[in-house]
């Protein structure tokens, strides 16, 4: 027995020496981890040996569930070979494999549609996928002889990252305000959140104001903007905001009109959560620039891409000493043991048949949200696919928040928590996002037990 099986030790050791992502620490030091040691299909264990349905897909990353066998063998066949070798002058295997694979999944995702994603730039994580994507976009623009196109225009409740570029065309004010003055400028355009409408607007006419309101910045300051940059389908940390149906397809079309670049980034959406394989599909639009990430590897190993289409990539071939260079690259940059796995991953999707099962699952949160939408503090109910949005309000028909301070959301996590559901609100927004692979039974209990838990937090 190592110290680390010390239960009560292990948890002592990670308030001494751990500081985690988003969380106040005060709070953590008082309170009792759970501690993950183990995982196996929608469950986790913890130190304890308690098992918790898992539903945050460990953060929006696992699709097939955990421990999947054809995905640990994967892994373990390319460390029988080698774990990392680098991509900047040379190659490696997997990252072959694993580009051609995406670049035809993509393909009978869009086929015929143009532009066509081509092109495979890797990187490591959701945040270093849009860096890339904004740096592409800005230097092609210099290349193509527009230089000053050089600022971004991207939509409020947005979210691309914590990196500083990736802050800068966010817009979570809550992540973002106090960083503000480090930020560079960006355009911002309204989100086409129709619960709370910014333009006081009721639905349907909402879609078609927000792009009016795109279009009159677009308008004036076109010949400044380099891209686009927005989460299609659903801006996910924004609060899981489902759009209406048409506007992805007309910020296309304004995109096109204005002759800007698209970037769509797919780092919460892609590899089926929205019940297709990109959220772009759902209206038939092809991004010139897409970031994938977060499902890529099935949750096992960080790992991004950032797809673009060959004219992109042309723009930048030119004479050595002309320096058309992309000057971007990771010391993990396509790293073989993860291209291994996204390539497993990507497999099961086909032996699964993944997408046509998440049908019925979709439908069955579609009915219980309906249910759940009559409850006295649930203000609004949004889903697509499967990812789904319960946001709760103080008072219903003036659709007033909850206090953040009161974290009504962490209170209903923590009762969803006791009855062995694990999920992460975000704010006053309770969000399901089990992995994609969750059975019939284990999804119908995990709304349950949400539901009961909200009753039973909110009355
Ligand atoms: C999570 C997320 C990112 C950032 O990804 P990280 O891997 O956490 O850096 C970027 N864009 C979207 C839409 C995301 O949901």
């Amino acid at each position: 027995m190592s110290y680390l099986d010390d239960i009560e030790h292990l948890a002592e050791l990670d308030k001494q020496y751990i500081w985690h992502p988003f969380t106040q620490m005060k709070d953590w030091l008082v309170e009792k981890p759970v501690i993950i040691t183990e995982g196996r299909n929608s469950f986790v264990k913890d130190t304890y040996g308690r098992w918790y349905l898992d539903a945050v897909s460990s953060l929006w990353v696992n699709i097939h569930g955990h421990r999947r066998k054809e995905i640990d063998d994967a892994a373990r066949e390319q460390l029988d070979r080698i774990a990392h070798s680098t991509l900047l002058g040379l190659g490696n295997v997997p990252s072959i494999g694993l580009s051609e694979k995406l670049v035809n999944t993509l393909d009978a995702s869009f086929g015929g549609l143009t532009p066509r994603l081509s092109k495979v730039f890797y990187s490591d994580n959701g945040s270093t996928a849009v860096e890339v994507a904004l740096k592409m976009a800005f230097q092609y623009w210099i290349h193509k002889g527009l230089p000053k196109r050089q600022s971004f225009l991207s939509l409020r409740n947005g979210y691309h990252g914590d990196t500083i570029g990736a802050m800068s065309v966010g817009s979570v004010d809550i992540f973002h305000a106090v960083f503000q003055s480090l930020l560079f400028k960006t355009f911002k355009a309204p989100s086409p959140f129709c619960y709370r409408c910014e333009l006081g607007k009721s639905c349907p006419d909402c879609s078609l104001a927000c792009l009016r309101e795109m279009e009159k910045i677009l308008e004036v300051h076109a010949d400044e903007i380099a891209a686009v940059v927005i989460e299609p389908i659903v801006q996910a940390a924004g609060g899981m905001i489902v759009w209406p149906e048409g506007y992805l397809k007309g910020v296309s079309t304004l995109c096109s009109k204005y002759n800007i670049l698209l970037i769509a980034d797919e780092v919460a959406t892609g590899f089926g959560r929205t019940g297709k394989m990109f959220a772009c599909e759902h209206e038939r639009v092809v991004p010139d620039i897409m970031c994938l990430s977060k499902g890529i590897t099935n949750g096992y190993l960080p790992l991004a891409v950032t797809l673009s289409t060959a004219e992109i990539f042309n723009a930048f071939l030119g004479e050595f000493k002309d320096l058309k260079t992309f000057f971007h690259g990771h010391s993990y940059t396509g790293n073989p043991l993860a291209c291994a796995v996204a390539i497993a991953s990507l497999d099961i999707f086909r032996t699964d048949e993944t997408i046509v099962k998440l049908k019925p699952k979709s439908a069955i949160i579609e009915d219980k949200l309906a249910d759940m939408a009559t409850l006295p503090h649930v203000g609004n109910v949004r889903h697509k696919g499967l990812v789904a949005a319960i946001e709760l309000v103080r008072e219903k028909t003036t659709k007033d928040p909850y206090p953040w301070e009161d974290r009504i959301g962490w209170k209903v996590a923590y009762k969803a928590r006791e009855e062995g559901v694990l999920m992460r609100p975000l704010g006053n927004i309770i969000v399901i996002m089990p992995p994609l692979s969750i059975g019939i039974g284990d999804l119908r209990h995990l709304l349950e037990v949400i539901k009961k838990s909200i009753i039973a937090v909110t009355g």
